[in-house]
């Protein structure tokens, strides 16, 4: 009986001793981990972006780390040092402000993280890997040929009042958006045919710090009430479902919509509020960015650069980060209205209908 004890006892010993010491061994040699850094939880486009790179990732093997910083820059370069000191092995970044990542990637680097941009162009960095995004300068055409057409502008129609809103002044990309939309509407401010009434032409000056909603209907507010006491506003060139929401709200304000009509207003990522405004007519258009292509996108580069091989890129000539052009992916944006909704959107799975509240 003695021995039996014994037994038992050295068997319970080993049983007690070794078990955390299997699991936590296997835990650690097994998964590699991918820190996602995602700028916001404010709109939902990158909601579906963390979620889609988290699942796709997780079957994929990884141990997936996804962090949202609500558009605090400080708070995202913290949770990237968190990342790195958790043991990342590659970091998939979609940045707040894309030049304040400067020294936390210089720390990742430091210890063998790998990077990959997403969505948009981490700058001023020369460990950035791969840059998985959008063709951005096309979606600026869909947005500014969107009005062009919807205005019958290259039959000679006009003049017409429009005002210009832009993107996020430290995200690369709202350049790209605004000098796509540019090429398409310049000539016809050129030929007078698009009248800004407001005088506010420059990027600078149709800037939206954070691509923050209120801050457009507030400038939306200003220029209503000073430049259109007496006239009316017939279009807005709007980069973002977000911005296009704050617009509409300034204009439903003073009577369009209702009194007179609502004038054509764009918009990029086929958010929900956004999708249900096209379908009662009031935001005319948007862009339809397929998260889900983004992220398995991102997710081939990720495998690349663990595996140390190329992979696919279609671009190596736009991106110019300052330090290097970084090899890019860039996926087609689809241009969405009333008309071709329900096969972008439906269609192809990305919303059902009672999301979209029908
Ligand atoms: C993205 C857009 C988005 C905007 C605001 C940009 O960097 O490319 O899809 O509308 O940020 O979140």
């Amino acid at each position: 009986m003695k021995r039996f004890t014994q037994i038992v006892t050295v068997a319970l010993l080993l049983l007690v001793g070794f078990t955390p010491l299997f699991a936590g061994g296997q835990e650690e040699s097994d998964a590699q981990i991918v820190g996602v850094a995602m700028p916001t939880q404010s709109s939902q486009r990158w909601i579906q972006d963390g979620g889609f790179m988290k699942e796709i990732l997780e079957e994929r093997g990884y141990e997936v780390d996804l962090q949202y910083a609500e558009d605090n820059i400080d708070a995202q370069v913290s949770q990237i040092e968190n990342m790195i000191v958790k043991g990342a092995d590659v970091l998939v970044i979609a940045a707040i402000d894309g030049a304040a990542l400067f020294n936390v990637l210089e720390q990742a680097a430091a210890n063998d993280v790998k990077i990959i941009s997403y969505d948009r162009l981490i700058i001023n960095s020369p460990h950035v890997s791969y840059y998985a995004t959008f063709d951005n300068f096309k979606v600026g055409v869909q947005q500014g040929g969107y009005i062009v057409e919807a205005l019958d502008l290259a039959s000679g129609a006009g003049p017409f009042n429009i005002e210009l809103f832009a993107g996020s002044p430290d995200d690369t990309n709202a350049y790209y958006f605004f000098d796509g939309a540019m090429s398409e509407l310049q000539p016809y401010i050129d030929s007078d045919q698009l009248n800004v009434v407001s005088g506010q032409t420059d990027f600078d000056q149709v800037a939206t710090l954070r691509w923050d909603g209120q801050v457009a209907q507030q400038r939306m507010d200003n220029i209503l009430a000073a430049f259109y006491t007496d006239t009316d506003v017939h279009a807005v060139l709007s980069p973002y479902d977000g911005l296009s929401i704050g617009i509409l709200s300034a204009l439903k304000s003073v009577g369009y919509g209702s009194a007179k009509d609502i004038p054509i207003v764009t918009g990029q990522d086929a958010e929900v509020p956004s999708m249900k405004s096209i379908l009662a007519g009031e935001q005319a258009h948007t862009v339809f960015k397929d998260t889900r292509t983004l992220a398995r996108r991102a997710a081939d580069m990720v495998d690349a650069v663990l595996q140390g091989v190329e992979p696919e890129i279609n671009d190596t000539t736009t991106y110019d980060n300052n330090i290097k052009v970084v090899p890019s992916f860039l996926e087609e944006p689809v241009s969405v209205d009333i008309t071709n909704w329900e096969e972008a959107l439906i269609d192809t799975g990305y919303y059902t209908m009672e999301d979209l509240g029908l």
